[in-house]
């Protein structure tokens, strides 16, 4: 399979602006000048491409959402807070191949109109930051960016944003909250941030991986991009797999790739020859697989029609010699301290079950603890300002559905008796 986003991942210096042009670099914004911006839009929907934050949403959709009259400026802000455990595709991007997110930056600030683009980086990505803002500054050099892109009459600033380490701000409305030096906390939507942004103006926001795609989409039609995954799902994927596998890392196969290819073939299969106990498929919040269910599609479609979702396609693996109970406690701990405390069900809701799932954990659980949970997840699920409380509830509704029994013999036995270990996979 030919590769587009890591193409430039094994060559030395590809991320300065010389080496990504000799390399085929910037044709497509050259490109993208010469068509009007709803071209470019309608080759972005022919691709089917979907956005890889998370949503899935359809790019091209989302951009014709944008108010036709343009009253007001347009603002594009590029989401690289990249902070959802398992999820590490995004900073590669950034650190090998800046000048492609800057070309696809570019070319969907013609698109939708916007002559401000911002990117709003995790604030612990240091080096990925120095390697934008050096790109930032070879592209206005020459003339990518700033006044009269390439001699057009399109002109662009792109503005690079420091987050502060606030796991929230990668939901699109809390990013914007915090771009405008607010506190990072969602805001209910409608409107959306298509009609109402940054600063009330109209804002698109999308994920790294999706604008990188843009270069590729319009170097060889929405049709090309689109036939290279499966229906609906256009494109490669970057899958950053984790855990325990032999080789871990970051794939860029089609979308629609079987998981079982994922974690046997390129990742190497489980560490130690173990037995395959669990994985998690797009992303810390996505609910877990059992073995018998690796078989299926990793993309969009075909993991929500298995009860669960592609996400960030962050596989996490799981062995036989984990504990669950363990493993979800991490998980409940991550979401209790990253819940913006804005709405009851969530901020009271991730620290009950934390604790609970703790006690569990500790051998000091109660027999009705199990259902205790499954009562709090009620009482979060589709109750909430944002979808953090929805990835709070996922795995706890998922983790005691497929491994009730682990935690009815911790409450049992009063400890694990499970795990060979006393190491959940993802012990921090
Ligand atoms: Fe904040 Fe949680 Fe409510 Fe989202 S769901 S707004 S993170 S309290």
């Amino acid at each position: 399979m030919e590769l587009l986003l890591t193409k430039r991942f094994s060559i030395p210096d590809a991320f300065r602006i010389e080496v990504y042009r000799e390399t085929g670099g910037y044709r497509s914004l050259q490109k993208a000048l010469q068509m009007r911006p709803e071209e470019v839009i309608e080759e972005v929907k022919k691709a089917n491409l979907r956005g890889r934050g998370g949503a899935g949403f359809p790019a091209g959709v989302k951009w014709s959402f944008l108010p036709k009259e343009k009253k007001m400026p347009v603002y594009l802000c590029v989401n690289a807070d990249e902070g959802e455990p398992g999820t590490f595709k995004d900073r590669y991007i950034m650190l090998k191949d800046p000048h492609l997110l800057i070309e696809g930056i570019v070319i969907s600030s013609y698109a939708i109109g916007a002559s401000k683009a911002f990117i709003y980086v995790r604030g612990e990505f240091l080096d990925c930051i120095d390697t934008l803002e050096r790109a930032v500054k070879e592209a206005h050099r020459e003339g990518i960016i700033g006044e009269k892109v390439m001699g057009s009459s399109f002109s662009l600033d792109i503005a690079i944003h420091r987050g502060a380490g606030a796991y929230i701000c990668g939901e699109e409305t809390a990013l914007i909250e915090s771009l405008e030096g607010k506190k990072g906390r969602p805001r209910l939507k409608p409107p959306f941030p298509a009609q109402k942004g940054l600063y009330q103006c109209p804002t698109i926001v999308n994920n790294v991986e999706t604008i990188a795609c843009v270069p590729y989409i319009v170097e060889r039609g929405g049709e090309w991009f689109a036939n290279l995954g499966t229906e609906k799902n256009g494109g490669t994927k970057l899958y950053a797999v984790s855990g325990h596998v032999k080789r871990p890392g970051v794939y860029e196969l089609p979308m629609g790739t079987a998981l079982r290819e994922i974690i046997y073939e390129h990742a190497g299969g489980i560490i130690d020859d173990l037995r395959l106990k669990a994985v998690i498929p797009g992303g810390s919040s996505s609910p877990v697989l059992t073995p018998d269910e690796i078989d299926v599609k990793m993309d969009f479609d075909s993991l929500a029609r298995i009860g669960s979702m592609l996400g960030s396609g962050a596989v996490i693996v799981i062995s036989e010699k984990a504990c669950m109970v363990k493993t979800l406690y991490v998980l409940a701990r991550f979401y209790a301290h990253e819940s913006c405390g804005q709405c009851t069900p969530c901020r009271n809701g991730t620290s009950w079950m934390e604790k609970i799932i703790k006690r569990v954990e500790d051998g000091k659980g109660r027999k009705e603890d199990i259902d205790l949970l499954l009562d709090i997840c009620d009482n979060i699920k589709g109750k909430t300002v944002c979808p953090l409380g929805d990835a709070a509830v996922m795995p706890v509704e998922s983790f005691i559905k497929k491994f009730r029994e682990e935690f009815e013999a911790h409450i049992a036995f009063k400890g694990c008796t499970v795990s060979y270990e006393r190491e959940g996979v993802l012990n921090v």
